[in-house]
């Protein structure tokens, strides 16, 4: 604990923003990186209060508490208020391959379980999280550390994001000798394309791709494992192979006329325009430039839309929920130290309410149909609200009458979440699924294998659509495990030369 009464001396700071009318004009990132003299500050707040949540990662009644990652909070919160920020660098690199992406991204599950968020506001983990490995780029800390020896094994690693990158990471420190296989044009999966620029520039991810390349780990991109490469090939080339294809099987919204013109999955919309960037940004294939746009979904996908309808000059744009708003405070479902289910005014929509004067979110509305005109062109949804109410034992979701409403749109995006791995996909691996359709593994919450020896399974492909931080620990562990399993091979086949 750097200093004593940091936490009755210090308020909470956030990082600063830029301003939002100005943001809009471009794609940089949204937020300004802190001082050092506030940071060290903020550090100092911390208690290092013995029993710390904040890093625990653990399952607590049926929800997450705490950093996934298991950063050990405390100790690099002393260590900035102190000035010592190539030993936080140090520590923080021992649990988390990447905090540049959650260092942007994360939710920060450590602070909805910081103990001063008891009673005070949290510690602000995740900017002091993202300033110690941007330091650790500016000073030149981070530099490549390829492996001093090389094992005779080879792993193949299927998907480039968040997982199979830390996997690869993890083997390659190793000495196995690691390619990444991506059907995408650019390595990254969600972190590339999926997650706008606004919240993480692809600047960063390239950065963080070189320093892999430079340590040895080779990437293969445009080619799509059970296509350009069939996965018996890969298996006979390879020792092991890890699959973290991700889920990004849409789940869709069964109105009628759904296959008219102008409707799309939020994920191609999403793509597409960060395709653009690299090119002419009013040249995306699906843009929003002067249209009306309906969002639906109330997600994090569907607020990441709105900030994109924005940024193309949209005229208008409203995104639907099926929930109602979130309190502002806790209630009683989400007590410390679970993560606060509260209402936020994420950045997309603060643009909206500056610029347009409203917040784009609609609570608790179904779409029932969309219309047309006679191109086929979608011009308007039908909408009817809903709410929750409890039904012999189950909450379900029933119609209000009379609410029925008409909502002008030329551009629609689904973002209703995703049903699990691409089943096309996965039909060419032939491995045996759960019973949501993710890839099964054997029993236990730490356990990658596949139901084929040598074969392993990590990230959202695994666990379902979930978060960065969550696929980065599971990289991690499923490279430990094929790591024993290598290791393990190397000694059946010593002990069978000794034997013979
Ligand atoms: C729009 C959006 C915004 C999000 N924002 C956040 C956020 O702010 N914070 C957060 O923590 N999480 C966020 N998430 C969730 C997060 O991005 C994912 O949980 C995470 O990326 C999962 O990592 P993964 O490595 O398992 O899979 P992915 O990132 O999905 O990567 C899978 C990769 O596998 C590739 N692939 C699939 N099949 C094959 C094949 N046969 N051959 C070769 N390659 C293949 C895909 O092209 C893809 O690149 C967001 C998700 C979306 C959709
Ligand atoms: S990775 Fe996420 S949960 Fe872990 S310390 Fe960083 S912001 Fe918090």
């Amino acid at each position: 604990m750097g200093f004593l009464t940091g936490f009755m001396e210090f308020a909470r700071q956030d990082p600063k923003t830029r301003d939002p009318i100005e943001r809009i004009k471009d794609w940089e990132e949204y937020t300004i990186r802190m001082e050092e003299s506030q940071l060290q500050k903020q550090g100092a707040r911390c208690m290092d209060c013995g029993t710390p949540f904040c890093h625990t990662g653990i399952e607590f009644d049926g929800s997450n508490v705490g950093c996934p990652v298991n950063n050990l909070i405390p100790e690099w919160n002393e260590l900035i208020s102190e000035g010592n920020w190539k030993h936080a660098l140090e520590r923080l690199e021992e649990t988390n391959n990447f905090p540049e992406f959650t260092g942007r991204v994360c939710p920060a599950p450590c602070e909805g379980s910081c103990t001063l968020g008891i009673n005070d506001d949290p510690v602000t983990i995740k900017s002091i999280e993202n300033e110690i490995i941007e330091r650790g780029f500016d000073q030149g800390w981070v530099v490549p550390n390829p492996p001093i020896q090389r094992t005779p094994y080879r792993v193949a690693v299927v998907g480039s994001g968040p997982a199979g990158l830390a996997a690869a990471d993890q083997l390659n420190q190793q000495g196995h000798s690691v390619t990444v296989f991506e059907r995408d044009d650019r390595p990254g999966g969600l972190l590339m394309y999926g997650i706008p620029n606004m919240k993480l520039e692809k600047g960063t991810v390239d950065r963080r791709i070189q320093l892999l390349k430079e340590e040895g780990i080779e990437f293969v991109c445009d080619t799509e494992v059970g296509v350009d490469i069939t996965y018996a090939e890969l298996k006979h080339r390879y020792d092991a192979v890890i699959l973290c294809i991700g889920a990004q099987a849409h789940r869709d919204v069964p109105a009628a006329n759904r296959d008219s013109q102008g409707i799309h999955f939020a994920m191609d919309y999403l793509k597409t325009s960060t395709k653009a960037l690299a090119n002419d940004p009013n040249q995306a294939e699906i843009h929003a430039g002067g249209k009306h746009v309906v969002v639906i979904g109330g997600g994090d996908t569907g607020a990441d839309c709105v900030a994109t309808a924005l940024r193309q000059g949209c005229e208008r744009v409203v995104q639907f929920g099926k929930h109602p708003a979130s309190p502002e405070e806790r209630d009683d479902d989400h007590p410390w130290p679970l993560y606060p289910m509260t209402f936020k005014l994420d950045y997309g929509y603060q643009e909206a309410v500056e610029a347009y004067q409203e917040d784009p979110r609609k609570y608790e509305i179904l779409t029932k149909a969309f219309r047309t005109n006679e191109q086929g062109q979608v011009t308007s949804l039908e909408t009817i609200q809903v709410q929750k109410v409890w039904e012999n034992g189950r909450l379900v979701t029933k119609e209000i009458p009379g609410t029925e409403e008409i909502w002008r749109a030329n551009l629609v995006l689904i973002a209703i979440g995703f049903t699990g791995p691409e089943q096309e996909v996965l039909n060419h691996f032939n491995l045996k699924m759960d019973e949501r359709g993710r890839v099964w593994t054997v029993d236990g919450t730490q356990d990658y294998r596949t139901s084929e020896a040598g074969v392993f399974a990590a990230g959202d492909a695994r666990r379902g659509q979930s978060l960065v931080v969550w696929a980065i620990r599971e990289g991690r562990e499923v490279a430990e495990q094929c790591h024993q399993y290598l290791i393990g091979e190397s000694q059946s086949q010593t002990e069978s030369i000794n034997f013979s």
